[in-house]
């Protein structure tokens, strides 16, 4: 096979060839190493080609979102306050899929500490989408989802905290899984809101996600909050959906404020597909989850102020010298280090939970949490998945949001409630736009720890879609 041809095969379909003895795991990495990165999808990529590992995923090269440290690697988080900084130890995430026989790629670019919807917030350019380079590739894991539909990478890694893999995979036409809260290690994973940041896979395929996720996933002693999925995870073997009931709640479908003409009209046609398969569609109500953006955008900034105070210019990265105090040495490195939005965020939720305002914001926004995982509770009563558009609109081009912050945040209403609950939710593509010809996501959102049935359905679905398309 030439090197383009392995390219082509997704890491299921290689890993295949590779135990037939027609590709060679060596070759398989090879066929990644030193492609030219039209995209501004890296930063960093490795030089030499890794000799492959051994185990399940033997010879598979991984992009690697650059939140997640890396020992000895350049780890960023798309800031200029991490410039420079190489990790002395490496996120588990990354240690499991590296003892699972793969190797790391690229470390790829993303919004700075993931905080976008864009890409446009990186310190390090932007991540151009491969459908149509003035477009964004989505966010904040726009470098994952960018080489992986743009072929630089066969996978990649990223982190979800509000929709930050399940949206730019649906911008890119690729899928992206955000796993249950909990379900892999969030150690040495850089943190944005601790209580909502998960890791999971952007892949071109449903059986790629399954076979990263089943590595991935695992309780781990260094972060307290992990538990892994009980039961592991089973690589889906498809079937028809019967007896499956699909809830789709109105506020959060096609008749949702803002959801484009294309984004509707592949909404209702994914439906369409469910039934044909078996599948029954059942009406829910989340009367709370339009509150979610809300919430949200509470909770995750007030969990970034705290998070993000060690970054002092003492202990990593970028220090820049006050003339004579310390207090100004701290000042002036987090004023240049941190782009506008991050000190945006940090302003935020420094103001939410500053005393006498505490509950009015912070403690109103977790009520609100609480209710919105109440909606899903009861909504699972009469569905197995509820299911939405991943995103109201298409890729949109480069600039347009970047003046308008909370036009930027809508971009994340389909996907902020499923995080909120922490409950785990997977974006198909559903197709290319009539009008737009651009990609459009499909989301499947299941009960906590369901990843197995959920990936099942999605397989189903991926195959009555038969979405084939690569960008040109
Ligand atoms: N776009 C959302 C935000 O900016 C979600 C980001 C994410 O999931 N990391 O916070």
């Amino acid at each position: 096979m030439s090197e383009a041809e392995i390219r082509g095969l997704t890491a299921a379909q290689a890993l295949e060839r590779i135990e037939a003895g027609d590709v060679d795991a060596a070759e398989y990495a090879a066929a990644f190493a030193g492609l030219d990165d039209d995209l501004n999808a890296f930063l960093w990529s490795r030089d030499e080609v890794a000799d492959p590992g051994e185990g399940p995923l033997a010879g598979v090269p991984v992009a690697v979102k650059d939140i997640f440290c890396t020992e000895g690697v350049p780890t960023t988080a798309g800031s200029k306050i991490l410039e420079g900084y190489r990790p002395p130890y490496t996120a588990t995430a990354v240690a499991k899929l590296e003892g699972a026989g793969a190797s790391v790629l690229s470390k790829t670019n993303m919004d700075e500490f993931a905080m976008g919807s864009s890409n446009e917030n990186s310190a390090y350019g932007d991540v151009l989408n491969p459908w149509d380079h003035d477009r964004v590739p989505g966010g904040s894991s726009g470098g994952s989802a960018a080489a992986v539909a743009g072929g630089l990478a066969p996978c990649a890694i990223g982190t979800d905290t509000g929709g930050s893999i399940r949206q730019p995979a649906a911008l890119c036409g690729i899928v992206g899984l955000k796993p249950t809260y909990g379900a892999v290690s969030r150690y040495g994973m850089i943190a944005f809101a601790s209580s909502l940041d998960q890791c999971g896979p952007l892949t071109r395929d449903v059986t790629d996600a399954a076979l990263l996720l089943r590595e991935l996933e695992g309780r781990d002693s260094r972060d307290s909050t992990s538990t892994g999925i009980p039961g592991g995870v089973e690589l889906p073997a498809g079937g028809d959906l019967q007896g499956l009931r699909f809830g789709v709640a109105r506020d959060f479908s096609d008749e949702a404020e803002g959801v484009e003409p294309d984004v509707a009209a592949l909404f209702r046609t994914t439906l369409d597909l469910i039934s044909d398969n078996g599948g029954e569609i059942v009406d829910i109500e989340l009367p709370n989850a339009t509150h979610g953006l809300s919430a949200y955008y509470v909770i995750a900034p007030a969990e970034a102020s705290a998070n993000l105070a060690r970054f002092d210019g003492v202990r990593y990265g970028l220090r820049v010298d006050g003339d004579e105090s310390l207090g100004e040495m701290y000042e002036r490195t987090r004023s240049q280090g941190f782009g506008a939005e991050v000190k945006r965020r940090i302003m935020l939720g420094t103001y939410a939970l500053s005393s006498g305002y505490y509950d009015a914001y912070y403690g109103q926004a977790q009520r609100v949490r609480t209710k919105i995982a109440d909606d899903f509770r009861s909504a699972f009563e009469k569905c197995d998945f509820v299911v939405t558009p991943t995103s109201p609109t298409v890729a949109f081009k480069r600039g347009e949001r970047t003046q308008d912050p909370l036009a930027m945040y809508l971009s994340d209403f389909f996907t902020v409630p499923m995080s909120l609950a922490g409950i785990p939710a997977i974006s198909l593509p559903a197709g290319l736009g009539a009008s737009s010809g651009l990609p459009v996501g499909f989301q499947l959102a299941g009960p906590a720890f369901s990843e197995s049935r959920l990936l099942g359905a999605a397989l189903t679905i991926e195959k009555a879609i038969g979405f084939e398309g690569r960008p040109g």
